[in-house]
């Protein structure tokens, strides 16, 4: 062996002139909540809210500070207690090289069976501070061109005809409408839109069709429309009908609320032709780059989302959205008090800055 025969004074000078990673001391984590204020009231399938709970995360490492964030709307059962006890319980000051962020992920992970939004807030905090040691943005450092981000859609809550109205006002800059169905008024919440306008439109149906021949009605309908896809048409659990429903459909169906992470992407391939992708589901950036691949390694297309949350996770998000078909980043612009500056909409279009890590400052 080479190695055995080197004499010991080029080992001493080795150690010597060794890089200087780690400073002895490990990661520090803080962490703080933050109640996020809705522009206008949230209407959804199932309820209606004014406020998103929220908890925004630091990791420190050397004098660099990453920035993440944990939203927990109350449907996916996390709540500022539950995440601010899980961050409290964890032991970042063990790992001293923020690059090995496969064990420091994998312990993270292992610590609690749920609290995705919470593990989250540490991976996208450890994305940000990697990114920023590096100094590089994590598009490139995943080696993707932000000339191929999609356009993002505008959401559009279900409401009164008045509202919408004032919401497809609202969405001129976009060049996609996000709809919300999923009641009785949906035909009518179309037909005002496209009164306004013919720009394509996206349904999310949040599970609340439960009759496959309904779905399918609806689904023809709104084929004739320039509708692009629909999104989560029947509740999660019935996968059987909705595997019948996409053998009929005339329109791509999304996967939302049937998935969370990187193992369900196999199983929404047996009844969804694509999978929509939110870092407060996929446990953060990591596992959501993970998804993706496989999703497209699967000949399925590929969404990102957003929970309602500020412009850090939406940031986050934006990174990986030159891998994916289509966009739904607009959670910051549904609330009132975002504390962070990060990607902007230019003609419709994802605009990350140029700025390393996740791309975003505090405000
Ligand atoms: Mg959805």
């Amino acid at each position: 062996m080479v190695a055995a025969s080197l004499p010991i004074s080029i080992s001493a000078a080795g150690e010597a002139t060794k890089p200087r990673i780690a400073s002895g001391k490990g990661l520090k984590l803080s962490f703080k909540p933050y109640e996020l204020k809705l522009r206008h009231a949230f209407n959804l399938a199932k309820y209606q809210r004014t406020t998103t709970p929220d908890v925004l995360v630091q990791i420190e490492y050397d004098g660099i500070v990453g920035y993440g964030e944990a939203s927990m709307p109350p449907y996916l059962g996390e709540s500022v207690e539950s995440v601010t006890k899980f961050l409290a319980n964890l032991d970042l000051e063990q790992f001293n090289d923020p690059f090995r962020l496969e064990e420091i992920l994998e312990y993270v992970d292992s610590t609690a069976e749920n609290n995705r939004a919470a593990k989250a807030s540490v991976d996208i905090a450890l994305h940000d501070l990697l990114g920023k040691i590096m100094g590089q943005p994590w598009y490139k450092i995943w080696g993707l061109r932000p000339e191929k981000a999609p356009d993002t859609s505008f959401t559009i809550g279900i409401d009164t005809a008045e509202v919408v109205r004032k919401k497809v006002d609202e969405a001129a800059p976009y060049n996609i409408i996000k709809v919300k169905m999923g009641l009785d008024n949906d035909k009518e919440l179309i037909e005002i839109i496209r009164s306004k306008t013919d720009r394509p439109i996206c349904v999310d149906v949040n599970q609340g069709w439960s009759d496959k021949h309904h779905a399918l009605e609806m689904i023809k309908w709104l084929a004739d429309k320039n509708v692009i896809f629909v999104e989560q048409p029947m509740p999660k659990e019935m996968i059987a009908e909705t595997a019948w429903l996409r053998e009929r459909s005339p329109l791509p169906l999304v996967a939302d609320e049937f998935l969370q992470r990187l193992p369900d992407v196999k199983r929404a391939a047996e009844a969804y032709d694509a999978i929509n992708i939110k870092l407060m589901k996929s446990t953060g950036m990591h596992e959501a780059y993970q998804m993706a691949v496989l999703a497209r390694a699967l000949g399925m297309k590929v969404m990102v989302g957003c929970m309602t949350e500020t412009s850090c996770a939406v940031t986050a998000a934006a990174h990986l959205s030159p891998l994916c078909d289509w966009a739904d980043l607009d959670g910051n612009l549904l609330i009132a008090n975002d504390c962070f500056d990060g990607i902007k909409i230019v003609n419709g279009k994802i605009t990350i800055p140029d700025r390393p890590g996740i791309s975003v400052v505090p405000l």
